[in-house]
């Protein structure tokens, strides 16, 4: 399970507190040593773990903190809070267009999920925002991706707009926003191609891309698993694109967390959904303050 490690450590440490009828200033310092480690060893990134325990220290050695009745349970929230805090804070909305179609545009690494997460919040947002989507092939490269969207089409009744894979990616995406108007479609996904890295020509071809179709979001997805790679290429694809939003994948999986605890701390940039699963419903939005209750349990 995804941040099992950090988890059990904050708990452990949270633990240490709760009760106390007195809490000092040695034990907070104490208590954020140990966040700091847990932090550190769950791939969370040094700077932002850095700020992150001067803001506990700085609210928690208050005096109306530790002088309260109940300070344990007040530094507890106080770590609570910020951590919530790191991580974006409220959960953030989708911008719909008020002249449609809505534009999404979703980008990444391959492998990181991109064809899958298309087909996920596709059905999402169909469901939860009653929208009747297209989907758009614009991956070219990568020779399966377009009938991997098709099958994904297949499965969530989706049409799917593509163009074969010998026209560019630019004019596939231009004529996919046409074929929206005519076809009453409010909302179009387009899934573009990734590389196995950052490199110039893949964001040569995004930039284009998002200045023919003027996206309402353009969604970075990331492999929640590759830690603090996750967080370097996300700071690469926002510099180039100002991605709006962030979608961890594989939360299902055993990752420590740090991509997670970092993204919106280092890019800016909200984490708003996560995958949680190979099926097409394994998809949610993100919610900062269920996730740090959820991991300080
Ligand atoms: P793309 O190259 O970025 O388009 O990646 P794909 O959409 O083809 O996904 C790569 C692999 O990751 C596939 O096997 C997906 O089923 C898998 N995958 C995507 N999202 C998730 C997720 O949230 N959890 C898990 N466990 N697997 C996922």
């Amino acid at each position: 399970m995804a941040f099992e490690g950090l988890s059990d450590r904050l708990q452990e440490t949270i633990k240490k507190i709760r009760g106390k009828g007195k809490v000092s200033e040695a034990d907070v310092k104490q208590m954020t040593r140990e966040v700091r480690l847990a932090l550190l060893e769950a791939d969370v990134n040094f700077k932002v773990v850095k700020d992150f325990i001067n803001r506990v220290k700085e609210r928690a050695i208050g005096q109306e903190v530790l002088k309260s009745l109940t300070p344990g349970q007040q530094v507890i929230k106080i770590v609570q809070d910020e951590l919530a805090g790191l991580m974006g804070g409220e959960q953030s909305k989708i911008q719909f267009s008020p002249k449609p179609p809505t534009v999404i545009m979703l980008v990444g690494l391959q492998g990181a999920g991109k064809t899958t997460t298309t087909g996920k919040l596709a059905n999402y947002i169909r469901k939860a925002n009653n929208k009747n989507p297209l989907l758009v092939a614009a991956d070219v490269y990568r020779p399966a991706a377009i009938k991997q969207l098709q099958t994904l089409g297949g499965q969530l009744s989706m049409p799917v707009f593509t163009m074969g894979d010998k026209e560019s990616p630019v004019t596939i995406a231009k004529e996919a926003i046409k074929k929206a108007k005519e076809d009453h479609h409010d909302i179009v996904f387009i899934d573009t191609a990734g590389r196995l890295h950052v490199d110039d020509t893949l964001m040569e071809e995004l930039e284009e891309i998002k200045a023919v179709t003027d996206p309402n979001e353009i969604f970075l997805v990331v492999d929640a698993m590759t830690g603090q790679d996750a967080v370097n290429v996300a700071e690469s694809f926002n510099e180039r694109l100002n991605i709006t939003g962030a979608i961890l994948t594989k939360l299902d999986g055993d990752t420590r967390g740090g991509a997670a605890l970092s993204v919106k701390a280092v890019t800016g940039t909200p984490i708003k959904f996560v995958g949680m699963g190979e099926k097409l419903d394994a998809l949610e939005p993100f919610h900062p303050e269920r996730m740090a209750s959820r991991i300080l349990g």
